[in-house]
């Protein structure tokens, strides 16, 4: 754990050294959990954008996209449920002060007992090699057993607790297991309240509760209450998806672990109209389609794991999240949700309006189910830095740190360095670049040794590194050097943009998803 710790303090560093990210307003001394993203972590997370906004309207012909505001017409978020609800369980520690959010509490203590789960599995897989079955072992393992009651007994009276909106014994839950504060250490809980997380704001010049809006604390209701502009107007059947990308903005309790928690950051979120009835088959459909699209980067498929919600939202039929194994350990990226036909019919109440949908096919009207896929950008930003980044020794002993981005997405494709600043090389260089510009971005670096220069580009995920030198005045060829192998190859100059096109175009990246 400390090791994982450690490494999320490199990526912060690193993040800030090579300008991916600094801390908001830093000049005065920083504003708490906000973050703002540099000149190179802005090309990252627009990579990120497309990869998601290609796939889901690009890719699909029945997706297509949205960009609604972030006021909306307050009674927005009462229909939504969101004035009355949209709220987290906090406790606060009365020596350490600190506060918490009382099911983040009992989940990082399940995740302790599920440790020891994974130790007793990880002594079975070396005991019995080859021959080791999980499930068997799942069932006969005492220990395992044991552990795993436990966790059943929480999560059920976790469950209750929170169904019922019984504070009191969620709290009583905490102090029955003894959970401590990380700070303190103490036992030595206030009670359990609860607290919305929407941020409000006055809308002209009128003061008090006639003009208060609120910034929207997720980018979904957009997309439901234009879901008749867009299918009237895009003449849309159903099944058919919105996909958007926007801020969004949560008061949150606690807002920590660099970006994975901030109360302003990015969804990126597609609404899923179905026949009413048909939604659990789309969920599953979708499901399997988000897991294809994050394994499909490649950062190794053992750092995603899916895990069905505890307390389905007020919402919701179905939910489960896609964690990703951050350095902080096993946490929620992306949801994935049948919200049914929740809330629709909340606007068509709370607005007067029929949002109702004439089905040809079926010969009749109904107000469909709907399907979400809701991910952070901002963690997925750190999900990819965070298995990205990588020290490696090198032969001759020397370290290098790597970002090994997948191609499409990193910030600057292609480094051009001419060997020496003279000869005629930093000519050739801005020619090559000037091909190159229309596509890709690109850095010329001229200084210092070609090695130097190589960990330069390494530390910030450039793919690929182009060397100039004398050699290529003569013959039009030029150094091509990998990243991740390091491998490096002599090439025409005419074949640049092909080898490019295919370690690093999107059509590689998305074809697999066709
Ligand atoms: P959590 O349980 O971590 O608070 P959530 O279940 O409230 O998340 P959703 O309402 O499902 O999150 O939001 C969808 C996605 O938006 C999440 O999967 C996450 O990636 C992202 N997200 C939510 N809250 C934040 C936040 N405060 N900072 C950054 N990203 C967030």
């Amino acid at each position: 754990m400390e090791q994982k710790q450690d490494k999320l303090k490199e990526i912060i560093s690193h993040a800030k050294e090579y300008g991916f990210v600094f801390p908001s307003s830093e000049i005065y001394d920083g504003l708490a959990a906000t973050y703002d993203y540099g000149q190179l972590g802005a090309e990252l997370k627009n990579n990120i954008k497309q990869y998601w906004w290609k796939s889901m309207t690009q890719m699909h012909q029945n997706i297509v996209g949205l960009d609604s505001a972030i006021f909306m017409h307050p009674k927005t978020w009462k229909a939504s449920g969101h004035v009355d609800a949209f709220n987290d369980p906090l406790i606060d520690n009365r020596d350490s002060k600190k506060r918490y959010r009382a099911d983040v509490l009992l989940e990082e203590h399940i995740e302790k007992i599920n440790k020891k789960i994974v130790k007793e599995l990880t002594k079975g897989k070396k005991r019995f090699g080859e021959a080791f079955d999980e499930t068997e072992f799942r069932k006969t393992n005492p220990n395992i057993l044991r552990n795993q009651k436990k966790i059943d007994n929480i999560e059920a009276a976790m469950k209750k607790s929170l169904n019922e909106n019984d504070l009191e014994s969620l709290r009583n839950l905490i102090i029955d297991l003894e959970i401590s504060c990380p700070i303190s250490g103490s036992k030595n809980w206030t009670e359990v309240r609860q607290f919305n997380l929407m941020f409000s704001t006055e809308m002209g010049s009128l003061a008090g509760d006639a003009s208060k809006v609120y910034l929207r604390p997720e980018t979904a209701q957009g997309i439901f209450v234009n879901f008749l502009n867009v299918q009237k107007s895009g003449r849309m059947k159903i099944p058919f998806g919105i996909a958007q990308i926007g801020k969004a903005f949560r008061n949150e309790i606690i807002a920590r672990q660099f970006i994975f928690r901030m109360r302003e950051f990015e969804q990126m979120e597609m609404q899923f109209f179905v026949p009413p009835g048909e939604e659990l088959k789309w969920y599953d459909y979708w499901k399997s389609h988000r897991e294809k699209w994050h394994k499909n980067l490649n950062l190794g498929a053992n750092l995603y794991r899916f895990h069905d919600h505890i307390k389905l939202a007020h919402y919701a039929n179905a939910a489960c999240d896609i964690e990703f194994d951050f350095p902080m350990g096993f946490k929620e990226l992306e949801g994935i949700h049948s919200r049914t036909d929740f809330d629709l019919k909340q606007h068509e109440q709370y607005s007067g309006k029929k949002l109702s949908y004439f089905d040809a096919e079926l010969n009749k009207s109904y107000v469909p189910s709907v399907i979400e896929t809701s991910i952070g950008l901002d963690r997925m930003f750190l999900a990819i830095l965070s298995a990205a980044f990588k020290k490696e020794t090198l032969e001759d002993n020397a370290q290098r740190v790597v970002l090994k981005l997948p191609g499409a997405l990193a910030p600057i494709k292609v480094a051009i360095l001419p060997l020496v600043k003279k000869d005629g090389l930093p000519e050739i260089a801005n020619e090559l670049a000037n091909q190159l510009k229309f596509d890709y971005n690109f850095q010329i670096d001229l200084k210092d040794s070609i090695g130097k220069r190589y960990r330069r580009q390494d530390a910030i995920g450039t793919p690929i590194c182009i060397t100039i030198d004398h050699q290529t005045k003569e013959d039009q060829t030029v150094t091509i050097r990998f990243r991740d192998s390091m491998k490096q190859e002599r090439i025409k100059i005419s074949a640049v943009e092909d080898v490019l096109e295919n370690e690093l175009g999107w059509k590689k990246l998305l074809l697999n998803l066709a």
